[in-house]
């Protein structure tokens, strides 16, 4: 049974690449509302303890466990599922969050750094849904838990409708991304699987740290940012946790910009 203030207790949750900036704050924020969840990182283990540790000191949060892997590897996404069912039985909510950026000309992008990016962003999340929504439905349904059989939560970007110049291999798999969560909907909606995506604008964390690093860079960001300001972890963080949870239960194949309005491209306010 649900506790009171605790939207998420009795469900266990994955969230790929959470030992650092939005897959952290997620990790932190569904384990606060009672759900166990799984840490998984790929090279940095005394980051990911550290978030686990942290989990431990929060009154009422589920347990935390973490996990080794490189989720554009196939074997790492299996044994990643494979660990957490073997500790907490099952699984309900599902993140895929790991990404990278390898940026360059179009022109001068090597294969290696499409094939990089498309790996993991794309096909990396290939591999967790399926491997959730197998799990969701070899458990059923779980009513006492939670009104849906699994939820997924598909980490996107504005940039799965924002073209992005010298980006063309993260705006391509991010463009897949919106295809994949809304064919999924279609595919098992009907089962009670949620799949929905959230789409982030720019939010401060390593991925873009040489840009809010220094005030110019800052003022630069802004520029494409309606509410001007730039983003926290934290926005990302309360956004996951309501969608995995049943106060959002008839939202399903939707993509939610959470952004400061960056997608209203603010570049044609008074032009024209
Ligand atoms: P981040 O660099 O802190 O997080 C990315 C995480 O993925 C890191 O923990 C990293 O270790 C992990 N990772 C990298 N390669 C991996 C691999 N092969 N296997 C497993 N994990 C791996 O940056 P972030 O901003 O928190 O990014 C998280 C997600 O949010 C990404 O999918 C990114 O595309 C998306 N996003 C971020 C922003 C932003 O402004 N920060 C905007 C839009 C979308």
């Amino acid at each position: 049974m649900q506790k009171e203030n605790q939207k998420l207790s009795g469900q266990t949750s994955i969230i790929t690449g959470s030992s650092s900036g939005i897959g952290k704050a997620m990790a932190i924020a569904l384990a606060k509302e009672g759900s166990n969840v799984v840490i998984n990182y790929h090279s940095s283990k005394e980051e990911a303890e550290e978030v686990a540790q942290k989990i431990s000191e929060e009154k009422g949060a589920g347990e935390a466990i973490v996990v080794k892997g490189d989720m554009s590897k196939e074997d790492d996404v299996l044994n990643l599922f494979k660990t957490t069912i073997d500790k907490f039985e099952t699984l309900d909510v599902c993140i895929p969050n790991a990404g990278m950026q390898k940026d360059a000309a179009f022109h001068e992008m090597t294969l290696d750094d499409w094939n990089a990016v498309i790996n993991l962003n794309l096909t990396g999340q290939f591999l967790c849904c399926r491997e959730a929504i197998k799990e969701f439905m070899r458990r059923g349904m779980r009513p006492e838990v939670s009104k849906s059989l699994g939820k997924i939560i598909n980490m996107s970007s504005v940039h799965d409708i924002i073209p992005w110049a010298g980006h063309a291999n993260y705006a391509a798999s991010k463009g897949g991304i919106q295809l994949l969560m809304k064919t999924l909907c279609q595919e098992y909606a009907h089962k009670k699987v949620r799949v929905n995506s959230i789409a982030p604008g720019a939010i401060k964390t390593d991925i873009n740290k040489d840009n809010w690093d220094t005030k110019e860079g800052r003022e630069k960001m802004k520029e494409t940012i309606p509410y001007d300001r730039i983003g926290e972890t934290e926005d990302i963080a309360r956004v996951a946790t309501w969608l995995a949870s049943d106060e959002s239960e008839y939202i399903n194949g939707t993509t939610i910009y959470v952004d400061g309005g960056m997608t209203c491209y603010p570049g044609f306010k008074g032009n024209g």
